[in-house]
């Protein structure tokens, strides 16, 4: 592999490919390439990262050839909640992952572990809290939220009566604003958490707020799990009622949700996972999960996830210190939004030459956004996939000066 993090040296073969090839050359030739380019890019999408090859082994076991509909706890009867037989060990494992999660949040919330996605997390997350119709108060997608917290082309703006806070001018959430809104709207849910927001999220200023109006308190934490986990981002723990994330961001596990809810909630989360959104669970990314949270209590993550936001701020500061605008001026954790807006190109522009120069970007709209969103004025700048490969502050100060020739020669072109 390109990056070493387990213990030893390299056991697993991650460059199954040549096996795959065997079967098929189209398919394994296309997954070739594609290690090829991860292997060769300098990865800055703030959501994405390399988990251990131990996931990568997990998720790759027989246990994808295992089904388990329902749950593996003991309920009143004295059996477990399985609908099928065989599951003596997906029971153990499962119930392992979920104690290994509180562990890492340092929790006694119940954890259900089978979402299959973040998206599909939020949706199961809803359905425990509230009905179809009822309000929920979000941030929206081009402030910063995700698809999932209201987007009208998306299940939670059909299904839902969404309103939305915003960011002020500079880019911070505004707690005023959030305030008022939920005094004028009476929500039956308040939900934070965001894709693309650089600062500290105040959760007890909104579990306040949310107790101030008899709602329901939903914290998002996709992104900045592995910060809370890694303990430099103040934790949702308490605060919130529900929590959602994905375990393949800063988390570096398997590609997934899971969901954390206060005791009383457990049967409504579990309900509304199965049967209500999926059938059997994904026992082989479940077994990644246990894995990633092993892995998330060992010192080592602790100090992973410091160096991801240490270098992000040395990242962000050599874009300041060149003359960039930065929304909000700068970032407490592991991304910042570069904002173009004075410039004369967008960050679709941006995102494309970069690719071409072998760094990966997302376009990402600003605040006050003129452009459309295909085009939009910023990008997202993320340091949890190159931190994890081994890259010190130096490197990142040396890519920042890279996308800044980049950027003066779109400034050339366009003039
Ligand atoms: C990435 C993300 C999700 C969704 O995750 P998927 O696994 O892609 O469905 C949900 N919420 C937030 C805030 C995210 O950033």
């Amino acid at each position: 592999m390109f990056y070493k993090q387990g213990k030893d040296d390299n056991e697993y073969n991650v460059n199954n490919f040549e096996f795959i090839k065997k079967y098929s050359p189209t398919v394994g030739g296309l997954i070739e390439k594609e290690y090829n380019r991860q292997k060769n890019n300098v990865e800055l999408i703030a959501s994405e990262n390399y988990c251990s090859e131990a996931v990568l082994a997990a998720n790759g076991s027989c246990l994808c050839w295992k089904y388990a509909e329902g749950y593996p706890y003991v309920r009143t009867s004295g059996n477990t909640s399985r609908y099928y037989g065989g599951t003596e060990f997906i029971d153990q494992l499962e119930e392992y992952c979920c104690d290994t999660w509180r562990k890492v949040f340092n929790t006694d919330y119940h954890v259900n572990v089978q979402p299959h996605s973040g998206s599909q997390a939020n949706f199961s997350g809803y359905k425990a809290l509230i009905k179809p119709g009822d309000t929920i108060l979000s941030l929206s997608l081009d402030n910063g939220g995700h698809l999932t917290h209201g987007s009208s082309v998306n299940f939670s703006g059909k299904l839902y009566n969404m309103v939305f806070y915003d960011v002020d001018e500079n880019g911070f959430i505004d707690m005023e604003d959030v305030r008022r809104k939920a005094e004028e709207y009476r929500p039956q849910l308040i939900m934070t958490g965001a894709s693309a927001y650089s600062r500290i999220i105040d959760f007890k200023a909104f579990s306040e707020i949310a107790k101030s109006v008899g709602a329901y308190f939903m914290v998002d934490m996709a992104h900045i799990a592995g910060l809370i986990a890694g303990g430099v981002h103040p934790s949702p723990f308490g605060y919130a009622d529900v929590i959602t994330s994905t375990t393949h961001k800063t988390l570096r596990g398997p590609r997934g949700g899971i969901i954390f809810a206060r005791p009383e909630l457990a049967k409504k989360v579990d309900s509304a996972v199965f049967p209500y959104a999926q059938g059997g669970p994904l026992e082989h990314i479940i077994a990644g999960k246990a894995v990633c949270a092993e892995e998330a209590l060992d010192p080592s993550f602790k100090e992973y996830a410091k160096k991801v936001v240490d270098n992000c701020k040395v990242f962000c500061d050599e874009f300041i210190k060149m003359g960039y605008k930065i929304v909000t001026g700068g970032t407490d954790n592991h991304l910042f939004l570069l904002d173009l807006s004075d410039l004369p190109f967008s960050g679709r522009q941006l995102q494309e030459r970069c690719d071409e120069n072998g760094i990966t970007l997302n376009k990402n709209c600003v605040p006050c956004e003129k452009r459309s969103p295909k085009e939009t004025s910023g990008v997202r700048i993320g340091t949890a996939p190159m931190t994890t490969r081994g890259f010190e502050g130096e490197d990142f100060i040396e890519v920042a000066h890279r996308i800044d020739a980049i950027i003066k020669e779109l400034i050339e072109e366009n003039k």
